[in-house]
């Protein structure tokens, strides 16, 4: 394809703003679907996806579009995935394209979370095309939300495009002003091959499917090309492109986004950003901004059954497949027998593997507190990592221990600013920076992610009531006086609740947790004291009273049959308990506790 006859480009919009109605219009539009095959939100594909209203794995569709100039376009719509966990995701599927469509809701105006997206566009030297959609609300105020844009974004809107993605209007509109505003891609036919890994996914047919814009050089079948980070060699064996529906090609040319495959077994061999080369005569430099992302966030995944131990290994075996950046190791827990240390690349990565975990493997599970990687410089001159707490050494063996830090930048309303600089303080924040736009105050603070990762995100929501949004990125190991925080239930250590502490939250976590307890551990025969403990010292302390009369007293001697149904119902009760010494604890109990009030 001719270099002036492709348009790459993306869509920026805060959540619920109509990204995914306008993709499907555009795509219904050029005709890439026809009106059978149109399933409503082609573009989200996953339950979880659409219920969260976030992509998870970037999808692009190439669009055939005859412009009003008579030329046919072939118009390249990058969807990105909108979570900080895929940031760097992000980042490579921009550095993909040269432009993106603002979507912002006529009724609704400019929201923080687009404000962040706009930013990283244009650090990217996108040509920003503003739109103005759901025009047809009778709460739209188009004009206003049109100088909002200038305001608080600073780009300009005379020729935003007024829009009803939802009753069809301004797509032609829309259409003209990819071709018109946003610059084709540049690129050398003659030049080696590079190409960008965009993406990578496994489908059972053909294996690993790769992503890939060209900048220079073409890609076809038959060439054996190299991976130039991951250092693997594959010969490529099909071409081609989604119009949503996949088509085969003879080439990709310069400027052009589309898919490759190899006969590429395993996700992990594809890593995004990397660079596609030829073997013979390829580029000698690889493209800049490549970057091994690495799992940040631990823990343990446990089937509440343990029959389940096998489905689990298997279910989360195929996860993996379409999943380089989640890890797993087996691991066996006093308490919990057998599963699985997780890594992931953020809490929100590690919700949605657990809940397409539980949704589609049918599996019960338990997830132990989230733990960050931890350096531990040890006395003998060694230098350990920890992944979990359960691998702790004895504290007289470690010589200093490091944990790691973000730079988090919140966007808020300015209503929030207060709550939310209270919630950075109480987790160890350092303010960096305050600054306003528009109505919105944006806040840099340094965390420690220990204290991000367990609901600080949960915590900025609800006191934000939703408005505030949230973006980080890490900046390095400092060092920290953390302890190890065991919590016994009748004095026996419950492994799946200990969790690494700084010092001086350790009271207020410990105190806070064993209150929790108190009230989801249900009563027993006994007494049952819960403590946290740092070593030997007990730094709180509750006791659950013991039970006044066996529940089988209320049936007076006499009737067999309602005893036994009483106890084999009590017995169901237990299938979802976990057994500590002779104490129950309920399975909801786990996640529960780890929520910090
Ligand atoms: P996304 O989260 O940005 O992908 O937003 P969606 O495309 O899922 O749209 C969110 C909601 O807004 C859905 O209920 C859409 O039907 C609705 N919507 C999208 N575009 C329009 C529009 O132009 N007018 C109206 N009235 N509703 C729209
Ligand atoms: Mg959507």
């Amino acid at each position: 394809t001719d270099l002036a006859l492709i348009r790459n480009f993306s869509i920026i919009a805060h959540i619920d703003h109509g990204k995914s109605t306008l993709a499907d219009r555009l795509i219904q539009r050029t005709g890439g679907l026809s009106d059978r095959e149109m399933s409503a939100q082609v573009l989200d594909n996953m339950d979880i996806e659409k219920e969260r209203g976030i992509t998870i794995k970037a999808q692009t569709v190439r669009l055939n579009y005859t412009a009003k100039d008579g030329q046919t376009y072939a118009l390249n719509l990058m969807d990105t995935p909108g979570h900080v966990d895929f940031a760097y995701e992000v980042s490579r599927s921009l550095a993909a394209c040269e432009g993106a469509l603002l979507v912002v809701d006529a009724a609704q105006g400019v929201e923080a979370q687009t404000l962040a997206n706009v930013y990283q566009s244009i650090e990217h030297d996108h040509e920003i095309v503003p739109v103005i959609n759901k025009i047809d609300l009778p709460a739209a105020e188009p004009e206003k939300v049109r100088a909002e844009i200038e305001d608080i974004i600073g780009i300009d809107a005379s020729e935003a495009v007024m829009a009803s993605a939802k009753s069809g209007i301004g797509i032609d509109e829309v259409l003209e002003a990819i071709v018109t505003k946003i610059p084709p891609p540049k690129g050398e036919r003659d030049k080696p091959l590079t190409a960008m890994l965009v993406d990578s996914w496994y489908d059972p047919y053909l294996g690993v499917v790769i992503l890939v814009r060209v900048i220079d050089g073409v890609i076809r079948k038959g060439l054996q090309v190299k991976f130039m980070q991951g250092g693997t060699e594959h010969l490529i064996d099909r071409v081609g492109a989604f119009t949503p529906k996949r088509i085969d090609l003879p080439e990709l040319g310069p400027g052009e986004i589309g898919f490759i495959t190899a006969q590429i077994k395993e996700v992990e061999q594809a890593k995004v950003g990397d660079t596609v080369t030829t073997v013979k005569g390829g580029a000698t430099q690889a493209l800049p901004g490549y970057k091994e992302v690495q799992p940040v966030v631990f823990c343990g995944l446990f089937p509440v059954d343990a029959a389940d131990f096998d489905k689990l290994r298997e279910s989360i075996g195929r996860l993996r497949l379409n999943d380089a950046s989640f890890s797993f190791e087996m691991e066996s827990s006093a308490a919990l027998g057998f599963g699985f240390r997780c890594g992931f690349l953020g809490l929100l990565h590690l919700e949605i593997i657990q809940e397409r975990l539980s949704r589609e493997y049918d599996l019960d599970l338990i997830t132990t507190a989230p733990s960050v990687v931890y350096r531990l410089a040890m006395t003998d001159g060694t230098i350990k990592e920890l992944h979990n707490p359960a691998d702790m050494p004895d504290p007289v063996k470690i010589a200093e221990m490091e944990e790691p830090w973000i730079k988090a930048t919140i966007y808020t309303p300015d209503e929030y600013l207060g709550s939310i600089l209270k919630l950075c303080q109480d987790r160890r924040g350092i303010q960096i920076d305050l600054t306003y736009i528009g109505g919105r105050a944006q806040v840099t603070y340094e965390l420690p992610l220990n204290e991000v990762v367990f609901d600080f995100y949960d915590r900025l929501k609800s006191i934000s009531r939703g408005y505030a949004s949230f973006d980080y990125e890490q900046i390095g190991l400092r060092e920290g006086d953390l302890v190890m925080m065991n919590i016994l239930v009748n004095n026996e250590p419950v492994d799946a609740l200990s969790m690494i502490v700084h010092r001086s939250q350790a009271e207020a976590r410990g105190r806070g947790l064993v209150e929790r307890l108190k009230e989801l551990i249900p009563r027993h025969m006994f007494k049952v004291p819960i403590q946290a403990a740092i070593g030997a010292k007990v730094i709180a302390r509750e006791t659950i009273s013991a039970m006044r009369k066996d529940v089988t007293a209320k049936c007076y001697g006499g009737d067999i049959s309602r005893k036994k149904k009483l106890l084999d119902k009590q017995k169901e009760g237990k299938k979802r308990m976990r057994e500590y010494g002779n104490v129950s604890i309920p399975q909801e109990a786990f996640i529960a506790a780890l929520r910090m009030g």
